[in-house]
């Protein structure tokens, strides 16, 4: 069976050339799928009968079930827990933001990474998604709330940089006129710091914004809270990060959790400081750690956070703290989807 979920128009009008149609159908079909969200082929009644039948036989249009939706009070976050064939979980997030519809998608099932303040990594790494799979999270999204979604980032559940073909692959749909049309200069990809795999990025020249999940000023802070760090130095993070900003022209995002007694000190705020203003117009987000029973890691507080960032400021660097939009609803890295499995298991 062919997917035809994140098929390009190419690609899918060979589809439709092989099995002897005229290739105009192609973008009718991608009509179907991506602006009208019509996923049964059945319905897709502007094509002969014929065609339908013979795309039932041989294609298949995939799109993840809604396993679990929550709502914060004011309606600007969205989380789904969403259910792939195979019966794995990922969560996509939607947040109404300004300047439009931001969505969050997942990379991968689970993580291999290991970062000790992340629920997405707590049982590994299960398995990359696929293209279809990264293309559903914002398919069924858009069909939900019936309204377009402005930019993407990839900061869901796994490790982009480490499902790099099927990542970039998605993106690249996702940016086509036919599907989203998203601009890249509207995608995020967030990433721990795979150092060899940067550079790959930086060489495809696609102006997309780079977000490196810094979180630590030394060394040994970084390898303590998160073990990609005893693989890669910090110093060797910056520079591919340099390299990526050089070649795409796109101003780097840093972002930096904090948690209280572990990398928020105002020394730190200092380190934090001159690291970021080597970075032309970079953006420093601080995020407040979010916790809970199954991570035993605290935020700063409220005053403490506002120091740390008019330190990191008076270095000339760009500084926002992010808004804690998901807490309410547990929409940080895999806590819908461990809140959902512990409350399956209370339930037996
Ligand atoms: N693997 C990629 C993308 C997934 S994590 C990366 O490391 O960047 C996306 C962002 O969510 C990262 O910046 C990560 O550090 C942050 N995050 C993970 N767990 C968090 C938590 N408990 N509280 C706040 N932010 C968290």
């Amino acid at each position: 069976m062919i997917e035809l979920v994140g098929l390009s128009l190419p690609a899918l009008s060979k589809v439709v050339m092989e099995g002897g149609f005229p290739k105009f159908r192609a973008k009718q079909i991608m009509d179907y799928i991506y602006q009208r969200h019509i996923f049964s082929m059945d319905e897709m009644l502007q094509l002969p009968q014929g065609m339908r039948t013979w795309l039932q036989a041989h294609c298949t249009i995939t799109v993840p079930t809604v396993v679990k939706e929550s709502t914060s009070s004011d309606g600007n976050t969205k989380k789904l827990l969403l259910r792939f064939s195979d019966g794995n979980q990922v969560e996509t997030v939607l947040m109404r933001q300004h300047y439009g519809n931001s969505v969050c998608l997942s990379s991968q099932v689970g993580c291999a990474m290991g970062c000790i303040f992340c629920a997405s990594t707590t049982e590994g790494l299960f398995r990359n998604l696929t293209v279809a799979e990264i293309v559903g999270q914002l398919l069924l999204f858009e069909s939900i709330i019936q309204e377009e979604v402005h930019s993407i980032v990839v900061m869901g559940s796994g490790e982009p940089l480490q499902n790099f073909e099927n990542t970039l692959e998605a993106l690249r749909f996702i940016h086509e006129k036919e599907s989203f049309n998203i601009g890249y200069r509207r995608m995020t990809v967030s990433t721990c710091g795979l150092v060899p795999k940067i550079y790959e990025f930086a060489d495809q020249g696609l102006p997309i914004t780079l977000a490196l999940s810094l979180h630590a000023t030394t060394d040994t802070t970084r390898k303590a809270i998160m073990p990609i760090g005893a693989t890669y130095a910090l110093q060797d993070v910056l520079d591919a990060v340099s390299e990526y900003y050089k070649k795409t022209e796109r101003r780097v995002t840093f972002e930096y959790i904090l948690i209280k007694d572990v990398n928020a000190s105002e020394k730190e705020a200092h380190e934090l400081g001159q690291i970021a203003k080597k970075f032309p117009h970079c953006n420093v987000n601080l995020i407040p750690v979010n916790g809970n029973e199954h991570i035993n890691l605290y935020k700063p507080a409220m005053k403490a956070m506002q120091d740390f960032k008019r330190i990191v400021e008076s270095y000339g660097v760009s500084v926002t703290i992010r808004k804690e939009m998901g807490d309410e609803i547990q929409a940080a890295c895999g806590q819908l989807k461990i809140q959902h499995q512990q409350s399956l298991k209370e339930g037996m």
